[in-house]
């Protein structure tokens, strides 16, 4: 069978295939396998009881049931959903934002498909345009969402060490080029893979760069404020006419509703709700159902900062305890964990590369994922990107420390090797 040039775009090496079919096979338990590689949430008790709360009403009420159910959404989603979104952004974080601001899109990875090719690639003109990281390293998601060539560029981060084993990323302003070719610029905050918060003053930063070029500046808040707020610094939360914020409900708990959420001005929301009706139709409506009553009464805000964000900080704080028993008397660093779920690590002149790492971990039956894979767009080779990897901590306790157990066993043969 011959396959069009799309099709290879999706079937080539992707690190995101590679990494979901890892999880996928995890998560269906068909391996005996310790899984630090996903982006899999964990599932907190207080969010699932009210999550199957809701259900349950739902299915008390037949008419609202079959809704649901049995009928097509709008391509722009839920209308009283997107109203109870506007109402909890214009209340609790004063944004001008109305209905009108909002899309949703089958979960906001498909969003960045859609961004990323609005923004980049060729236009009517015969022009090239790219999407710039500002920063490096970032999700691995977006490296293969390009419908053509080298739809992006990135730059390295300013490395500053803050202690022994704990460093952080900064976006280095002064290599920072926005070239005439450059038709957005996109961060995620917290990032994934580094659980790196840029700051107010970074973000600020960008978004006046964004501003002097005239492009949109997408802030991918998948982990971000107001929900599910997986944010351990002091942040605010930022939206602007320029400013494209895309979240999600995966975060929060609700991965297989498949719901992101965008904000922008009218123009960018028509023509992804038009992208939509080609592509999906409509939106699912099980996610808007089970969350419209958390957003209507501003409860979504509060679960998020009490429950939430406390369960993911502390499971950082102990898998970083863990990782400093471990890897005692090793050469590594980890990244300032200031939000999301994962912690990246960082070894210095690792006597391999970060690939190879992962091989023998894979081999061993813990999954973590290479780092190399979180440098999209990133032009020139840089040892560093080679010397990382990304665990994630969500999981049960004992696998998150049966895990580091391995990767320092692992570690300590080779450097002795
Ligand atoms: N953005 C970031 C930074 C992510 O980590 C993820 C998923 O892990 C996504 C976007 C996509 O999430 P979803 O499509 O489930 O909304």
């Amino acid at each position: 069978m011959q396959f069009s040039s799309f099709t290879s775009r999706f079937t080539s090496d992707a690190g995101i295939v590679q990494l979901m079919d890892d999880l996928g096979t995890a998560m269906a338990g068909q391996l005996d396998t310790l899984m630090l590689g996903g982006g899999n949430p964990g599932h907190i008790p207080a969010v699932q009881q009210f999550l199957r709360d809701r259900l349950q009403r739902i299915l008390e009420k037949p008419a609202e049931f079959a809704h649901i159910i049995g009928d097509y959404d709008s391509p722009r989603g839920e209308p009283a959903f997107i109203n109870a979104l506007a109402k909890l952004f214009r209340d609790e974080l004063q944004w001008d934002v109305g209905p009108e601001n909002i899309v949703l899109t089958a979960g906001s990875q498909a969003g960045f498909f859609y961004l990323f090719n609005m923004f980049a690639g060729e236009f009517a003109d015969g022009k090239k345009r790219q999407v710039l990281f500002p920063m490096t390293p970032e999700y691995i998601g977006y490296a293969d969402v390009g419908l053509s060539d080298n739809l992006f560029t990135a730059n390295r981060p300013e490395i500053d060490k803050l202690d022994e084993h704990i460093f952080k990323y900064r976006v280095d302003f002064h290599s920072l080029e926005v070239s005439p070719e450059i038709g957005a610029m996109c961060v995620s905050r917290p990032t994934n893979p580094t659980g790196n918060m840029l700051t107010d003053e970074e973000i600020q930063h960008l978004h006046a760069i964004a501003g002097k070029h005239d492009i949109p500046l997408i802030i991918d808040s998948a982990y971000g404020m107001p929900f599910p707020d997986i944010v351990f610094t002091k942040a605010t939360p930022f939206w602007a006419d320029d400013i494209i914020l895309c979240m999600s409900l995966s975060k929060l708990g609700l991965p297989g509703t498949r719901t992101g959420i965008i904000i922008a001005t009218e123009e960018v929301v028509e023509a992804i709700t038009q992208i939509n009706a080609v592509l999906n139709l409509a939106l699912g409506s099980f996610g808007p159902a089970l969350v419209q009553e958390l957003v209507e009464s501003g409860e979504i805000t509060r679960l998020s900062r009490n429950i939430i964000k406390p369960f993911y900080q502390d499971k950082a704080r102990h898998t970083v305890k863990l990782l400093e028993q471990y890897l005692q008397g090793m050469d590594y660093l980890i990244h300032k964990p200031e939000g999301a779920i994962f912690l990246w690590l960082w070894f210095p002149n690792l006597p391999v590369t970060s690939q190879e790492l992962y091989q023998r971990l894979k081999r061993r039956g813990v999954l973590v994922i290479s780092g190399h894979h979180f440098f999209p767009g990133l032009q020139e080779d840089w040892q560093h990107r080679h010397e990382c990897i990304r665990l994630t901590y969500s999981m049960q306790p004992d696998i998150v420390e049966k895990g580091i157990a391995l990767i320092a066993d692992e570690l300590k043969m080779i450097y002795s090797e």
